[in-house]
């Protein structure tokens, strides 16, 4: 598997909560190749959950990539300090073997998703906020995509940062998406694909539920 894993790409958008248990795990991991982009700076109110990082005013993706290199020196890393856009993300994406969507807001998500679709490549999903998370894997043609789950209507999301989040949940969701990942790229076990799991912390309450597609899905319904 170790061979495996070091020819292998992945991109994560957003080095916050979630994407640093899973740029670690990856790393640890030995996944070849990890592409990282954010446009934020570490302020004192992250350190608390996002745990790739230790030194207030740092961008993001150096403060990570500064981590991980200690974690995996063997491992190559590609950083980007900036917002995502549709013709960016294009440019990204050719070579890379799955996309984590670390993100806060369903624009960026929406973006991403379409990108993925667009470029037959597997999405792993993953959302955090107050007590409640949420991963999704989404495989072009094989799954209903992200834009099946939610529509344009739910634009203006909560955010971690304006809600909060109970620090330990984004370790966990962020956990279960760097198990999907490892399990995308290698094509073992029994992924969350149409899949949607749902983890309460309050109550400690798994759920996994099935998705429909959406056969009016602007998005993937052209895509089949
Ligand atoms: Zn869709």
């Amino acid at each position: 598997m170790k061979d495996q894993f070091a020819l292998k790409k992945v991109l994560i958008v957003g080095l916050g909560g979630l994407g640093s248990p899973v740029a670690m795990y990856l790393a640890t991991a030995g996944i070849g190749h990890l592409v990282l982009i954010d446009f934020d700076q570490v302020n004192l109110s992250n350190l608390q959950r996002q745990i790739i990082h230790s030194t207030v005013g740092q961008y993001k993706v150096n403060s990570a990539q500064n981590k991980l290199q200690k974690l995996n020196p063997n491992i190559q890393i590609t950083i980007y300090n900036q917002h995502i856009d549709e013709l960016f993300l294009q440019t990204l994406i050719a070579e890379v073997d799955v996309v984590v969507d670390c993100s806060d807001n369903f624009t960026t998500r929406f973006i991403i998703n379409s990108v993925c679709v667009h470029n037959d490549i597997p999405l792993v999903s993953g959302a955090a906020l107050r007590w409640s998370g949420q991963v999704a894997v989404f495989l072009p043609k094989h799954s209903p995509c992200y834009r099946c789950l939610y529509d344009d209507s739910e634009e203006q999301m909560e955010t971690c940062s304006e809600s909060g989040v109970i620090a330990p949940l984004v370790g966990v969701i962020g956990s279960v998406q760097a198990i999907e990942v490892i399990k995308v790229l290698v094509n073992i076990g029994k992924s969350l694909s149409g899949k949607l799991l749902l983890f309460d912390a309050y109550k400690n309450n798994w759920r996994c539920v099935k998705l429909p597609k959406d056969p009016d899905c602007p998005v993937c319904s052209s895509n089949r």
